[in-house]
């Protein structure tokens, strides 16, 4: 597939009461046109669990779990947490169940959402279940209240409107790499993640010494019993005078691109991450094809 310039890509958050359809959306999603789906075990709190391909976007599903009413102080955090999650993400979809009243849930959630920056979209579910005259009394219901920068009627279930509501979100994407080749299939697939984000900060830090071919191979990413994720990757170049710059003065340089890239990795995944940065030169790596398939990237 020849991509489209711009490219844009973002990460999608799903989000509502229990039951209203957030799986079925995504299995319904995924059926369509998938990459991949992850069944990596449970080593994060903010699961990747799908990612859409086209060839001008790519949009990457996450679940946030802990987004109930909190009954203690352990769900208080993680309810913390997935709020700066929110706002991280480039799109909220806040699903609700056009069969069900608007319940107590429901305010919950829009309340916490209500003043993120991050646009929010309404996704009504379940539209199948219902007579049409009944969506637009819905749709008042919880539009008067609060703002959303779309409404999506949709049936997960039937796929009803879900390419229009792909075709939506597409709309809202920032420009933004393909992090995940679109035939991926892969146990890990935050590795592409983990490894764009490290990226990043090279080239932010070190502004136009470091050529953006350079890249980031993440060799392990696990879970130790200090419960912290620990993230083991090697960022390759092809000068031994990049490997300077990157280090910087005692180890300066690569110590702030470890600190910035690690808080990235935080939010994005969920947990509290360890991060050891190797740097290794590696003349012309990009000529050889067997390489630039270890480093994830494609032609
Ligand atoms: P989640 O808890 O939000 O992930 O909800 P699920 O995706 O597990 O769906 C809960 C139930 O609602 C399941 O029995 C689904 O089959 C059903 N369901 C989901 N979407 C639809 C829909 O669009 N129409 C109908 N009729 N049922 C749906
Ligand atoms: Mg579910």
């Amino acid at each position: 597939m020849s991509k489209k310039e711009p490219f844009k890509s973002g990460f999608i958050s799903i989000i509502g009461r229990p039951n209203v359809g957030k799986s079925t959306l995504l299995n319904q999603i995924v059926g369509q046109k998938v990459a991949i789906m992850s069944d990596t075990p449970q080593t994060t709190r903010n699961k990747i669990q799908g990612v859409v391909t086209t060839e001008s976007a790519q949009m990457v599903f996450i679940d946030t779990p802990g987004i109930h009413k909190p009954k203690h102080r352990l769900n208080d955090f993680m309810l913390k947490s997935a709020y700066s999650t929110f706002n991280q993400v480039d799109i909220v979809l806040f699903m609700v169940n056009a069969e069900e009243a608007r319940g107590g849930g429901d305010n919950f959630i829009m309340e916490r959402i209500a003043n993120i920056k991050t646009p929010k979209f309404l996704i009504i579910n379940k539209i199948d279940k219902i007579h049409p005259e009944a969506l637009l009394k819905i749709i008042t219901d919880y539009t008067n209240d609060y703002e959303f920068d779309e409404v999506v009627p949709v049936s997960a279930k039937n796929g009803n409107n879900v390419q229009a509501l792909l075709n939506t979100i597409q709309g809202y994407l920032p420009e933004g790499p393909q992090y995940y080749p679109e035939d991926q299939v892969t146990d890990h697939p935050e590795y592409f993640v983990v490894s764009e984000f490290i990226r990043e900060k090279v080239l932010q830090l070190t502004r136009d010494e470091i050529p953006h071919s350079v890249a980031v191979v993440v060799d392990s990413m696990q879970k130790n019993e200090d419960n912290k994720v620990h993230v083991y990757a090697t960022i390759v170049v092809d000068r031994p005078s990049q490997k300077g710059i990157i280090i910087g003065k005692g180890g300066k340089m690569l110590k702030e691109i470890g600190t910035r890239a690690r808080r990235d990795i935080e939010v994005m995944l969920g947990d509290k991450i360890f991060l050891e940065l190797w740097v290794k030169v590696q003349r012309d790596w990009r000529d050889r094809p067997t390489h630039l398939q270890d480093y994830g990237y494609r032609q």
